[in-house]
């Protein structure tokens, strides 16, 4: 395995003092491993999961052609051009009933939504469509086309065919298509165990008291609801002071036990030389500045005790920059060790209703919130203070514009990107 400094050296425009976003995401992409354990689950069990093989439909869905309305199943070329169609109804089809029995040359057959088609016949005719007289039916000249309100036999799944492919996190619209396959359990990945620990001599933990000079350790929970949200394993190691002893002390019991380790704080200018001195005796950690903001200072490696190994990431401390930290680089990599299939995810175009001062030269994130114009479309206005440890601008924000590397100041009006926090599924 290339240690992680020769990784380094090998990606274009790397310099750990000013390391653009894109530059950091492609670095963690490549120096990830991959949980390897399968687990066999219920369905509902499933949902969130990482698919670990891909499931391939052994019957057809549906099994046979039926009915997509309730009215007249027929043959289509029996439909006359330019006058009614005059049928003898001969037989009723109900969802989940078979017409035993063969509707013969101009007759058709009563049926229902999701019925099977009587053999041989091709087109259903909704019943509002008809005039029904007795045992007879007439069907309006160009109500309906030849084959029309009939879905075919394996339209949604052919037998054979991959219904989900591995990699996939498992929605509810899956569990729905596995469940229509008959089949109730499914292989995923094991998750990922990802312990955390928050750092700092001036922090209390809620319910503690506050003694002067300190503030409450909030980053544990930013970090337990993100971490939860992905689907993880979670393992909340509390606050370690800023001791070497102690530092080294829950590293250890952190990598002995997960996968992933997550720090906060202890990683800037003013606090990193202790913090790497630790991590250095346990693996090998870079030290980053990354040309971002909020969020620049981080470190990234790999460390080990008794024979295991975990991925570090040491997000800053402040509130803002640990979140923002996480969504830009951690997510994504905990996707990838769960076995996922990552891809970008989908942003959100709107206008900016005010100016907004960008330096170029480095990826910014300021907290917005969408709503929709008058006109509707959308727009964006940023929350006031966009300090990094101003927690409030990420609680009212519902996304987050991402101004890219090269962007210098944006005017009102002008169209940016933004990464919003609430989506459907
Ligand atoms: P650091 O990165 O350790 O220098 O911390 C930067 C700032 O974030 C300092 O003002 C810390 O008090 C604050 N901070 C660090 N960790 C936390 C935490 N877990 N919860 C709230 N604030 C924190
Ligand atoms: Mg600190």
């Amino acid at each position: 395995m290339p240690t992680l400094n020769d990784l380094a050296l090998g990606l274009p425009g790397y310099d750990a003092d000013d390391l653009p976003v894109d530059v950091a995401r492609a670095f963690i992409a490549r120096m990830l491993p991959r949980v390897q354990a399968v687990e066999h689950l219920s369905l509902r069990s499933s949902l969130g999961r990482v698919l670990a093989q891909d499931i391939v439909s052994t019957i057809a869905v549906p099994p046979q052609d039926n009915a997509a309305m309730d009215g007249y199943a027929f043959r289509g070329d029996e439909l006359r051009a330019g006058e009614a169609t005059v049928l003898t109804v001969a037989g009723v089809g109900l969802a989940g009933q078979v017409v035993g029995h063969a509707i013969g040359a101009g007759h058709c057959a009563r049926i229902m939504t999701g019925a099977v088609m009587p053999a041989g016949l091709d087109t259903v005719v909704p019943q509002e469509l008809v005039q029904r007289d007795g045992d007879r039916i007439a069907i309006p000249a160009g109500a309906v086309k030849p084959g029309a309100n009939r879905r075919l036999a394996g339209e949604d799944l052919a037998r054979g065919s991959i219904a989900l492919h591995a990699g996939r996190a498992l929605r509810p619209a899956d569990l729905g298509l596995v469940a229509s396959l008959g089949r109730g359990e499914l292989p995923v990945w094991r998750r990922p165990r990802v312990a955390f620990f928050s750092t700092g001599n001036e922090l209390r933990s809620v319910g503690e008291a506050l003694d002067e000079g300190c503030v409450y350790d909030s980053n544990r929970y930013t970090l337990w609801g993100m971490l939860q949200r992905l689907g993880v394993e979670v393992l909340d190691l509390g606050i370690v002071r800023d001791e070497p002893a102690a530092l080294e002390a829950t590293l250890r019991h952190a990598v002995e036990n997960a996968d992933v380790v997550i720090t906060s704080g202890g990683v800037s200018v003013g606090e990193a030389d202790h913090t790497r001195a630790v991590m250095a005796r346990l693996g090998e950690v870079l030290f980053w500045r990354i040309a971002m903001r909020p969020g620049r200072p981080m470190a990234v490696g790999r460390i080990a005790s008794q024979g295991r190994e975990a991925v570090l990431f040491g997000l800053p401390g402040n509130p803002v920059a640990v979140m923002v930290g996480f969504y830009t680089f951690v997510r994504d990599a905990l996707l990838a060790m769960s076995g996922a299939v990552v891809r970008p995810l989908p942003m959100l175009q709107a206008r900016c209703t005010a100016a907004i001062r960008k330096r170029p030269g480095r990826t910014e994130y300021q907290r917005g919130i969408v709503s929709r114009a008058a006109d509707g479309t959308w727009q964006v206005a940023i929350t006031g203070s966009q300090g990094s440890g101003v927690l409030r601008s990420m609680s009212e924000a519902n996304g987050l514009v991402v101004l890219a590397h090269e962007q210098g100041d944006v005017p009102a009006g002008s169209v940016v990107e933004i990464m919003p926090f609430d989506g459907l599924v």
